[in-house]
This record gives structure tokens, C-alpha cells and sequence, in this order.
């Protein structure tokens, strides 16, 4: 994909925040990887007037391209995910409001659905609490990002990863997903668990799922 057609492609993912209800305002961001570094979006600018001059672009470093815009605040966990996590190629970062409920409670999304396999493990992890846009918080979102595809950020949102911006959003809407069914079943009673041997089975046929 050409650096525009990606930067167009941010855009489209950064206002679908809002269609598909995982954000208002200028909650989350949205970034994807390039040779040198990764484009992301810049910090508190409004979605629906964002242009694709307005995407900055970052070395691994920390460093802006010369007269781009400031980058998203959380630049450091979007810099850190793509040095530690080669197979990551873009990543959404939403408040989505039954994910960000649950990691206000500081709890993980267990194996309540066999479909927590399809973030790649036995539960969603929520990473331990520190402020917005700290090295802490991104040390914190690495751990729990660990063998996963998405983490939940305590007091705080959701981080999604994927191979490119459409899967990172859908990852992004299932963490969603999963977490307004999980607190449902919390209000309908106790949800039972699965077990970890059925994860492990979930997690194997998760491998081919949707491969003709
Ligand atoms: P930015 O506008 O700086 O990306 O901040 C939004 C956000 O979600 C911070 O965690
Ligand atoms: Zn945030």
C-alpha cells in the first residue's frame, strides 16, 4: 500500500471509531507501520477534519517528520508494539465503552466465550494503571499485550493490533464486543468459564479459521 492510500486508510479507521461506536471526540488513535517507521494520527485533532497531510509521521526513535503535526500522545506504546512485534503492522487504540467499563474495574476479560481465542489467548488481559501517554503506561501494555493481539488499559480504553487497519479495528470491535456480552452475562448471573484445555483447542482452530 503507498503511503497515501495508508494515510487515507487511517483516516477511514480513526472516523469509523465513531460509526461503529467505539469512541467519541478524539478518543483513541490509529497508526500503521511503514519502512521507517509507522504514520499515526496527531494528538486531539477532530476526525472529521482530518486530511492525509494532517498524519504525522515517526521514526523508531520518538522523532517527527520536520513540519508534521504533534503525534497522538501515545506515541510511545504505538513505537514500542511495532520494535517488539515484527507481525504487527497497525493498531487501534479506542475508549470503547463496554471494553473501557470492564479495565475501570481492573479485571481481565476471562474465557467466558470461546471467541476470546480470536485475541489469541485464554483471556484479554488488562494492563496494570499509569497516566496517558507515559513510557509506564506503554512498559504496562507491552506485558499485557504479550502473545496477544489486544489488551484493555486500566481506567482507560483498549489497545488492538493487526496485520494491517481493517483487522486492527475489527480486533478492536470484537475486545468490544466481548466485553458488553461479558458484563451482560456478569448481570444475568456468574458466567461459566471455559476451561484452559478448551481454550487451547479454540486457540488451534482459530489457526485456519475462515481458510478455504
Ligand atoms: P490523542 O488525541 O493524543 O491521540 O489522545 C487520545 C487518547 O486516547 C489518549 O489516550
Ligand atoms: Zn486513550
Amino acid at each position: 500500500m503507498s503511503h497515501t492510500s495508508l494515510r487515507t486508510a487511517i483516516i477511514t479507521a480513526a472516523r469509523s471509531l465513531h460509526e461503529r461506536q467505539l469512541g467519541t471526540g478524539t478518543a483513541g488513535n490509529v497508526s500503521a507501520r511503514i519502512a521507517q517507521g509507522y504514520l499515526i494520527t496527531p494528538t486531539g485533532v477532530d476526525y472529521e477534519t482530518l486530511t492525509p497531510a494532517h498524519i504525522v509521521s515517526m521514526d523508531l526513535r520518538g522523532n517527527r517528520a520536520k513540519g508534521d503535526l504533534k503525534p497522538s500522545s501515545e506515541w510511545r506504546f504505538h513505537q514500542d508494539i511495532y520494535i517488539a512485534r515484527a507481525e504487527v503492522s497497525a493498531i487501534v487504540h479506542t475508549h470503547s465503552p463496554y471494553a473501557t467499563a470492564l479495565a475501570c474495574t481492573r479485571q481481565d476479560l476471562p474465557a467466558f466465550h470461546y471467541m476470546v481465542a480470536g485475541a489469541g489467548g485464554a483471556s484479554v488481559r488488562c494492563a496494570e494503571y499509569a497516566t496517558y501517554g507515559t513510557q509506564a503506561l506503554s512498559d504496562h501494555a507491552l506485558a499485557a499485550l504479550s502473545g496477544r493481539r489486544a489488551c484493555l488499559l486500566a481506567n482507560h480504553g483498549v489497545i488492538a493490533l493487526g496485520a494491517d487497519v481493517a483487522a486492527a479495528l475489527n480486533m478492536a470491535q470484537l475486545v468490544e464486543e466481548l466485553a458488553k456480552q461479558y458484563l451482560l452475562s456478569r448481570m444475568a448471573g456468574a458466567p461459566v468459564l471455559l476451561g484452559d484445555a478448551e481454550m487451547e483447542v479454540n486457540l488451534e482452530k482459530f489457526k485456519d479459521y475462515g481458510k478455504q
